[in-house]
């Protein structure tokens, strides 16, 4: 089959490499209908991601059909529609059972899939602890509508439910890339008094005042002034980094108000300083990212009841054959490519 494979730092590469099959009574095996490509794919690609493995089929979002169960799944048939989640979990160590999958103790837990262990850019999947690595997709959902429920749907979902978000705040996202926008669709779902993002792109702040026109939008050089005068109390209650830059980082805490909350969702490339000195007196509390990937049930369910739409994110379509353009088209972020998904062929 095909696998887009991560030969050494810099080199990805389409290989023909044998089917996978099971190995463990909790596996699964899904043929992969549709993938995308990830920013966490190009940190793997750039040698950012350390512990990811060379010679792995690279890809942890996709989404599929069951071809093959071990004799312990019991939540999913082959023939099911599933999203695959970017975390592989136990569900059984201290972490899973408050709800930290990311942190769970198993030598497969944590982002495996596509990093440590092969992923689904590629026809055929292995996952491990399928019971909670799959979720059935509603009938009437389609694969582009579930595309992104295991990683960046998932991401937003979580970096949402962890804010602490109330109907009197204002929320800043800092960031309108997918994640960012994903954040966004979350973040709308607890009907905050307001909602700025920020984006210096200013073709991501034209597609977000075109899908999602009641959102305030300013730029990062306006930004902390932005936010003062548009918040009840000297900046934002709730404040959400998905950018992942120096001066991101910076903006983050900076337009908090005193006292609020600031959610780190972000990936850096290199360790970020918080000045305390600056900071003191604030009293801000900082929540930090990977996403507890535990919640992809729910997430369908309200895309089924149409409450969150990630369509509008897909702006380009590649076969698997075609994977090598797909990426330089998103690497390069050329015409206003915001997610890419990957079809068989
Ligand atoms: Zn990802
Ligand atoms: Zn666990």
């Amino acid at each position: 089959m095909l696998a887009y494979t991560y030969i050494r730092q810099g080199e990805f590469r389409l290989l023909d490499k044998p089917k996978p099959i099971l190995q463990d009574a909790h596996d699964a095996i899904v043929r992969v209908t549709l993938g995308s490509i990830c920013t966490s794919d190009l940190h793997i690609k750039h040698g950012s991601v350390p512990r990811a493995v060379p010679g792995i089929t690279v890809g942890h979002e996709m989404v599929g059909v069951v071809e093959q169960v071990g004799s312990a799944v019991t939540r999913v048939r082959p023939g099911d529609r599933v999203t695959v989640n970017v975390e592989t979990f136990c569900g059984e160590c201290f972490f899973c059972k408050h709800g930290y999958v990311n942190n769970c103790t198993d030598p497969d837990g944590g982002w495996a899939l596509g990093c440590r262990i092969d992923g689904g850019q590629a026809e055929y999947v292995r996952v491990p602890h399928a019971n909670q690595g799959l979720d059935r997709i509603p009938d009437g959902v389609t694969d582009e509508q579930a595309l992104f429920v295991g990683d960046v749907l998932a991401t937003g979902f979580w970096a949402a439910r962890i804010s602490d978000i109330t109907p009197e705040d204002t929320v800043l996202i800092i960031g309108a890339g997918p994640t960012g926008i994903c954040t966004l669709l979350c973040v709308m779902l607890k009907h905050p008094k307001r909602i700025i993002v920020c984006e210096k792109s200013a073709g991501r702040r034209a597609f977000v005042q075109a899908h999602y026109p009641d959102v305030l939008l300013t730029d990062p050089e306006t930004c902390a002034e932005f936010v003062r005068a548009h918040s009840d109390h000297g900046g934002a209650d709730v404040v959400l980094e998905v950018a992942g830059a120096d001066d991101t980082f910076h903006l983050a805490w900076e337009c908090a108000r005193p006292n609020a909350t600031v959610t780190v969702v972000a990936l850096y490339d290199r360790p970020q300083v918080l000045p305390l000195p600056d900071m003191y007196g604030k009293n801000l509390t900082f929540k930090t990212g990977g996403v507890d990937g535990c919640d992809c049930a729910e997430i369908l369910r309200l895309i089924a009841e149409g409450r969150i739409d990630t369509t509008p994110l897909i702006t380009h379509r590649y076969p698997l054959s075609r994977i090598e353009e797909a990426y330089r088209l998103f690497e390069s972020k050329a015409d206003g490519v915001m997610k890419v998904a990957v079809y068989e062929g």
